[in-house]
């Protein structure tokens, strides 16, 4: 099988969250069954010219009435794995990949037209063939559709279509205007297909146009065709739920392990906990917490932002603050809601710790000295740092939401089965009645430790996320599409 995977982003050339993980990690372990090209714009990071891909095109793409230069640089990983860069140093070679501290880049919608059209024409050019073309999220959502147009059907057609969301709330809407430029018939602009409330919506192409749908967890898929959770799509979703399922994103257990982690100060596992004690002990010595190392640590990693959940956490953390713990909070963001955090930092100086930064490294320490990690999402499609937590023996509280739902299990003391606590709603009291059943078994160090373990050895490596995708291509393949 062939496989075209397009991304607007990949670990380790450039990332900005999820989506770069995802891509970066899963080509290469669905290389290990089938031939893959992945393909992304060339941002000129560091990481992508160290390696010197070499030139192997040089062309002009045509967007409406403009033309723009493109160069394909090509990087063989191995014989199954080969990864592309397009490059246009106007459109990519700029400090952020999206937007600076001023918004989104205002030709967002060019650049992005640009490298999917570059793509098309590129492997049209070199006669190269794919079974499937994998997209993800708005930057590459109108490929489904332009392979199902003229003039690329004729050459690329054959190819099914598979499109990732990886996050609905992110859906590359744009004024109506920038639609002449991607020579598409006019017809298409109507709220039948891409035109949303009078502008037009990256995203509908992808939802429409392709002949899978898939998003990175089960629950998230049936989530996203209510209205609550489909930021104004569930009505098209729902139209095409027939070809939408849900795949949980693995882990990559060679950056997130305890054992083998660079970034703790005592690496640890199940059998050597004390490892993971010392670790909360130096955190609490390096943060200048005054605190004895038995006073739970409750932590939360993450992008401020709405998505996260950070109104419903300002509203739990002065009902949390009455009991004996240390409250730790690493991430950036969303400016009003840091300056919130900051505020209640202020005011629980000694029970609340804001490390206002993005810091891999104290993401990784965090996970490694934490007892609690809290993620009171109000939407997570997938979600990643309680899957991590889990195998750092540091027990998750979650909101029963998308990934969060479908990776952590109630834990019951009767049948000491499960990894961690939920709560369901944006319940303040729900929510502090959970860490509160955490900190009650936290105080039994028996349950406690069977709750770890049960967490410790649970798996989320890729391999089983990557049988899915395989199955899901040759469904593809075989079966037509529904077509809403
Ligand atoms: P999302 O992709 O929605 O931001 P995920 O939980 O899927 O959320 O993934 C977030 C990733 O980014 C995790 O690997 C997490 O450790 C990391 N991360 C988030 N904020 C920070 C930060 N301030 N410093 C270091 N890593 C961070």
């Amino acid at each position: 099988m062939n496989i075209l995977f397009l991304t607007s982003e990949a670990v380790p050339f450039a990332k900005t969250g999820g989506l770069a993980d995802v891509s970066g990690v899963l080509p290469r372990f669905l290389a290990e069954s089938a031939n893959v090209s992945l393909i992304m714009p060339d941002y000129a990071t560091r990481q992508i010219r160290e390696l010197a891909p070499t030139v192997v095109a040089t062309f002009s793409v045509r967007a409406g009435i403009h033309a723009f230069p493109a160069v394909i640089r090509k990087l063989s990983v191995s014989a199954t794995l080969t990864i592309y860069f397009v490059v246009n140093d106007a459109f990519f070679a700029r400090e952020f990949l999206y937007g600076d501290s001023a918004g989104d880049y205002p030709d967002n919608f060019i650049r992005f037209l640009f490298f999917q059209l570059a793509v098309l024409q590129f492997i049209s050019d070199q006669g190269l063939h794919f079974d499937i073309v994998h997209c993800n999220d708005w930057q590459t959502a109108m490929v489904p559709l332009f392979l199902k147009s003229e003039p690329w059907s004729v050459a690329l057609g054959r190819a099914k279509t598979v499109f990732s969301i990886h996050n609905l709330g992110y859906q590359g809407i744009f004024p109506a205007e920038v639609f002449a430029e991607t020579g598409l018939p006019q017809r298409l602009f109507s709220p039948e297909y891409l035109e949303f409330y009078g502008k037009l919506n990256c995203l509908k192409a992808g939802i429409i146009f392709s002949d899978r749908l898939v998003t990175v967890s089960p629950t998230y898929a049936m989530e996203i065709v209510h209205a609550d959770q489909g930021f104004g799509l569930e009505g098209l979703l729902g139209r095409f739920a027939c070809k939408l399922s849900g795949i949980l994103n693995g882990v990559d257990y060679s950056l997130w392990n305890p054992e083998v982690d660079p970034f703790i100060p005592f690496p640890f596992s199940f059998h050597s906990l004390e490892g993971k004690a010392k670790n909360k002990t130096a955190l609490y010595g390096e943060l200048g917490v005054a605190k004895e190392s038995h006073v739970p640590l409750l932590v939360m990693i993450s992008r401020i932002s709405a998505q996260k959940g950070i109104d419903l956490l300002l509203k739990l953390l002065p009902e949390l603050f009455q009991q004996e713990i240390h409250f730790v909070f690493l991430g950036i963001g969303d400016r009003e809601w840091s300056e919130q955090l900051q505020v209640l930092a202020g005011r629980y100086r000694e029970k609340m710790t804001f490390l206002n930064r993005f810091d891999e490294r104290m993401a990784h320490w965090l996970e490694a000295a934490a007892d609690i990690l809290l993620m009171p999402s109000a939407y997570e499609p997938c979600g990643l740092n309680q899957i991590y937590s889990m195998k750092y023996g540091t027990v998750p509280v979650v909101r029963a939401t998308g990934g969060l739902e479908d990776s952590v299990q109630e834990f019951d003391p009767a049948t000491r089965r499960g990894t961690g606590f939920k709560f369901r709603g944006a319940d303040v009291a729900a929510a502090a009645a959970a860490v509160r059943r955490a900190l009650r078994f936290f105080a039994d160090r028996d349950l406690w430790r069977q709750l770890q373990k049960n967490g410790m050895e649970m798996d989320f490596s890729w391999a089983k996320a990557v049988r899915q995708y395989i199955d899901l291509y040759k469904k593809a393949l075989r079966e037509e599409p529904c077509h809403g």
